[in-house]
């Protein structure tokens, strides 16, 4: 009995020291783990052909149009999905600004660009010329000054954003409250792209996909466009856990604005929604080779044929199907025992690699 009082004795001696302890950090009491690390998600698709790979949404709206987001949030929900540019985009006409906030059609670009240089994030200064069907909405990147694109005249607000050397695209051609059951082209937009106003088109937008853009963009020459058009909180929107917002590629020679440019003007694009891309055939046939690489395992099987290691590093898993219409997956980052038939050659379609309306890519494994 005396033992048991003891140690209950020299136990609460312990424990009145732990409180005196506490006591002393009274004032304050920093507890650490609670709050989430703030940090940056690598999006790995390889670069190629000399270009970098960067990782960029050009369709983004914030309190200054119709979003409920402010600009700087912007910068930092582009940051930590691991973005490499953005341009703010928000509606210039034909939207109620939010009454209770000052500013014009500069200000959201403005608000945001020191934390973006911060960041390190490219920031683009864009609008979003807003009109009726046809022409409908169309983004201008790249300005140099937002309002003078704010005019009445459609044809006015055009010529305004080529003066300033915008890159001019055509946003959600096949958006309901536009077209309601189809997705069609109007001869203003086919003027458009004869004059070299317009240079590219929305062939995914938010979670709509429009195969016939993509073939228009291949027709005409135009660049292939996929961005998120956000208006909401990023994280909200998307399951940034599994998955990501849709974003355009773009092969860019440097990692500056200037670059960017160019490369969008040179079609230097291809669009990463959900496990896919969509773009040129040269450009996702690199990204599979610069991705996918095959290694001798040592190792036989029964029949006596070489086992091989076929590594993807990207981000992105390889559907594939060959002739006779088996199926395997590249895993994402990981990688899949394979045997090659005596000449080392196999031939596959990747579904998810997708080249043309109805077309997807096609590749041999090569020993
Ligand atoms: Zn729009
Ligand atoms: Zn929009």
């Amino acid at each position: 009995m005396k033992i048991r009082i003891s140690f209950l004795f020299i136990a609460l001696l312990f424990a009145q020291a732990a409180i005196s302890q506490q006591l002393e950090n009274l004032n304050i009491i920093e507890v650490k783990n609670l709050r989430k690390v703030r940090a940056r998600h690598e999006i790995k698709i390889p670069d190629i052909s000399g270009y970098n790979t960067l990782k960029c949404d050009f369709h983004i709206h914030t309190l200054f149009s119709d979003g409920t987001v402010w600009p700087t949030t912007r910068v930092d929900e582009a940051w930590q999905e691991g973005l490499d540019a953005i341009a703010i985009t928000d509606h210039i006409e034909n939207q109620p600004k939010n009454k209770s906030l000052v500013g014009d059609n500069n200000t959201s670009f403005d608000l945001a660009v020191d934390i973006a240089k911060e960041r390190g994030i490219i920031l683009i200064r864009g609008g979003e010329i807003s009109r009726h069907m046809p022409p409908g909405h169309l983004n201008a990147i790249f300005l140099k000054d937002v309002n003078a694109v704010d005019v009445p005249d459609f044809n006015d607000a055009i010529n305004e954003a080529v003066k300033q050397g915008a890159f001019v695209f055509w946003n959600h051609p096949g958006w309901k409250r536009h077209q309601p059951d189809t997705c069609k082209m109007f001869p203003i937009h086919q003027e458009l792209i004869k004059s070299g106003k317009i240079k590219g088109i929305e062939v995914f937008n938010a979670k709509d996909w429009y195969p016939v853009a993509l073939g228009w963009c291949l027709e005409y020459g135009l660049t292939m466009m996929g961005n998120s058009d956000i208006h909401g909180i990023v994280s909200h929107t998307y399951d940034l856990e599994n998955g990501h917002r849709p974003i355009t590629l773009v092969f860019s020679a440097g990692k500056d604005e200037d670059s960017i440019k160019e490369a969008l003007f040179a079609g230097r694009t291809a669009i990463y929604f959900g496990d896919n891309l969509i773009g040129k055939e040269e450009f996702l046939d690199a990204i599979f080779k610069a991705s996918v690489n095959i290694e001798k395992m040592g190792l036989a099987d029964s029949k006596g044929r070489m086992l091989y290691k076929v590594r993807n590093s990207s981000c992105i898993p390889f559907y594939m199907e060959d002739s006779k219409g088996e199926k395997m997956t590249i895993p994402a980052d990981g990688s899949f025992i394979f045997y090659f038939n005596e000449n080392g050659k196999y031939d596959v379609r990747v579904t998810n690699l997708i080249t043309g309306v109805e077309k997807d890519l096609e590749v041999r494994l090569d020993l």
